[in-house]
């Protein structure tokens, strides 16, 4: 449910109206727009008598959100959700570019690529230590110590990290290395996991599932958002269609869609979305083009030895390139990239 109050209600009439929710049990989220204040009501609201509301100082009115999704909703939050991440904001004006390794190898692979991205523009590392590879027989990624290098990497570069969580059991071994927790496309409706996700405080990058639908997507932020962590990023990485020419088929088309959906930023990742080198790039264009608040790009030094997703990780001098060409991109609809 939200309760929108009148253009020009005052604080003490917001304050009680807060306050008349709360003593009734529900939790309130307040949106502050530049004109209106929206409260979000979170809580069973089945049994609350809108009228009751309505009839408050400074109620404009009482709506109940009609979506599936409640906290992610936009109509239960209409303005942007900006995410700060050590004063890196995804969801504002600025693109954020995240870029490095599909898994970390060694460490002068990460310190190598960390260098390059970060003097390419790129403000975050990404690199997998707990990979998730379709034969148990593939690199699983260096765990723990994967985590340390890049975590070395990141901050003598001057970049914040990111990189994949798939078990519960390793909240604990990576917060203390890693800024920014990813569920990977396989685990998007791992539920366990997303409930304890919303018990940290750490951002989450929340990957479309292989086959999810943009409801389903939008329904699993809500576990997280509904346990109490409100930083989730969405990221389109491509999903499972007919088409064989191309790894995935990449959505463009939930950019847009998310973001009139929800009040959450989203990235895309068109590394994994197209899964070819050459592929990338144009479908990194177009997902600026489509509105992304950010994208996660995999690139390595020798992409041909890499030990995993080297068949889709840039070149260091494409990745460059690329940079140039996604500013002028987002130049000419309003936005920047540094
Ligand atoms: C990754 O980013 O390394 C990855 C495995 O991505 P996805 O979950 O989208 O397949
Ligand atoms: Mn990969």
């Amino acid at each position: 449910m939200i309760v929108v109050m009148q253009k020009g209600a005052t604080e003490s009439q917001i304050v009680h109206v807060t306050e008349t929710l709360k003593e009734l049990g529900y939790t309130v989220h307040p949106d502050r727009g530049e004109h209106q204040t929206i409260l979000g009501v979170v809580g069973d609201t089945r049994s609350l008598d809108a009228r009751s509301m309505e009839v408050l100082d400074g109620v404009a009115e009482v709506l109940r959100v009609t979506e599936p999704y409640k906290m992610v909703s936009r109509s239960f939050k209409p303005s942007d959700t900006v995410i700060d991440i050590k004063g890196i904001q995804i969801g504002g004006p600025e693109v954020i570019v995240m870029a490095g390794p599909c898994s970390i190898e060694n460490e002068s692979q990460i310190h190598t690529i960390a260098a390059f991205v970060k003097k390419a523009g790129a403000k975050i590392l990404r690199g997998g230590a707990f990979k998730p590879r379709t034969s148990p027989y593939s690199f699983q990624g260096l765990g723990v110590e994967g985590l340390k290098i890049m975590k070395d990497a990141a901050d003598a570069n001057g970049l914040v990290s990111i990189s994949e969580i798939m078990d519960i059991a390793q909240i604990g071994q990576m917060e203390p290395y890693i800024d920014i927790l990813q569920v990977g496309a396989r685990n998007m409706q791992n539920f366990a996991l997303l409930k304890e996700l919303g018990k940290t405080r750490k951002p989450v990058v929340l990957k479309r599932g292989l086959s999810a639908t943009i409801e389903e997507l939008l329904m699993s932020a809500e576990y997280i958002l509904s346990g109490g962590n409100a930083q989730v990023i969405f990221c389109e990485r491509g999903i499972r269609t007919f088409e064989t020419y191309t790894r995935n088929t990449m959505d463009i088309s939930a950019i847009p869609v998310v973001k009139k959906r929800s009040h959450l930023p989203i990235i895309a990742d068109p590394s994994h979305g197209i899964g070819l080198r050459d592929k990338v790039i144009p479908m990194a264009r177009a997902a600026v083009a489509a509105g992304t608040d950010g994208l996660m790009i995999e690139v390595h030094n020798e992409p041909d030895k890499a030990l995993s997703d080297g068949a889709q990780s840039l070149f260091p001098e494409q990745f460059t390139q690329l940079m140039s060409e996604l500013r002028a991109i987002a130049r000419a609809i309003g936005r920047t990239i540094e």
